[in-house]
């Protein structure tokens, strides 16, 4: 278009473009201060035994609630974080936020629950992240063994010498690593079974369409039982029905995530969706 308009036409005159730029621009500027006075929040969902349903964890989930008033979803933020350099910051806020959340109900008699915190790829590239992991964990009082950090098979895939190293030393914390959305990226099987994992968390996308998916109800039942040959556990994300919970028990999927059970909450709710204690000041 900008070509038929002639030589000397510039497309950033273009009011539609100019609209995007200045939204992205706009964008940026919240981000940045959102990192800088820490502005999101956490929200928790549980993950339940398969089989008798008990209360495991939970998963942190970042939220943002732009100036503006609205909240922006994970996805529509994170990888913007990622290209401005803010993630380890955001990285580390949430992983603060997680582990305080988890001592204060560890304190409050959930001691046998854990958090599954998720991470990008470029955390992984930052050489001081075990170090900043064994710091929180300390602050907190609490044993490496109470979180599992999620990876997503793209994490791995870039720079695989270096993530595996990574992964080795947030290991030796007694930290445990999840493989998150499983069976949406590219890895093989051999890539796979030389990273340091403890669990397979089977992608939302296969869970949804299970019962009338011929195709999804194999890869789950395949997947299951490779994790299980590679001794990892198995959570299923996504499961919004009873009938997926069964299936998924018949197979022996060893724990469940999603609606099902409970969307993710504010700490406080949570707290009480756990039972028997105070809730917030909302409550
Ligand atoms: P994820 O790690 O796979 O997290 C699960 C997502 O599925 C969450 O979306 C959760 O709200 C949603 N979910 C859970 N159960 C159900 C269900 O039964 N049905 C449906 N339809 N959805 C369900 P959310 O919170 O929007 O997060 C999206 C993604 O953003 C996450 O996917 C994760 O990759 C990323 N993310 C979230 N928090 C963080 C964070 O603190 N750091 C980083 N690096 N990424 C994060
Ligand atoms: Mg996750
Ligand atoms: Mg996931
Ligand atoms: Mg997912």
């Amino acid at each position: 278009q900008a070509k038929q308009m002639g030589k000397g036409t510039y497309r950033c005159f273009d009011p539609a473009m100019m609209e995007v730029a200045t939204q992205r621009a706009a964008m940026e500027r919240a981000l940045k201060e959102a990192v800088a006075c820490k502005r999101f929040e956490v929200h928790y969902q549980p993950l339940v035994d398969c089989r008798s349903r008990a209360v495991l964890g939970c998963e942190a989930l970042i939220r943002w609630q732009h100036p503006d008033g609205h909240w922006i979803a994970p996805l529509d933020f994170i990888p913007l974080a990622e290209e401005l350099g803010l993630i380890n910051q955001v990285g580390e806020q949430v992983l603060q936020l997680a582990c305080s959340a988890l001592a204060q109900w560890h304190r409050e008699g959930h001691a046998h629950l854990g958090m599954s915190v998720n991470l990008s790829a470029v955390q992984l590239r930052n050489p001081l992240l075990p170090e900043q992991i064994a710091d929180i964990l300390h602050m907190n009082g609490l044993p490496g063994t109470a979180l599992t950090l999620e990876i997503t098979e793209s994490v791995a895939m870039q720079d695989p010498q270096t993530s595996i190293h990574r992964l080795e030393q947030i290991r030796a914390l007694g930290v445990r690593l999840a493989m998150d959305d499983f069976g949406t990226g590219y890895s093989s099987l051999a890539y796979l079974q030389r990273l340091p994992l403890n669990i397979l968390k089977l992608d939302r996308s296969f869970v949804q369409e299970m019962e009338t998916n011929p195709n999804d109800a194999a890869i789950c039942t395949a997947s299951i039982g490779l994790a299980h040959h590679l001794g990892l556990i198995v959570v299923a994300e996504g499961v919004e029905t009873e009938a997926q919970h069964a299936f998924l028990d018949s197979l022996g999927c060893d724990v469940c995530q999603g609606y099902l059970f409970s969307r993710p909450l504010p700490g406080d709710a949570l707290r009480q969706w756990l039972g028997g204690l105070p809730g917030g000041s909302t409550a």
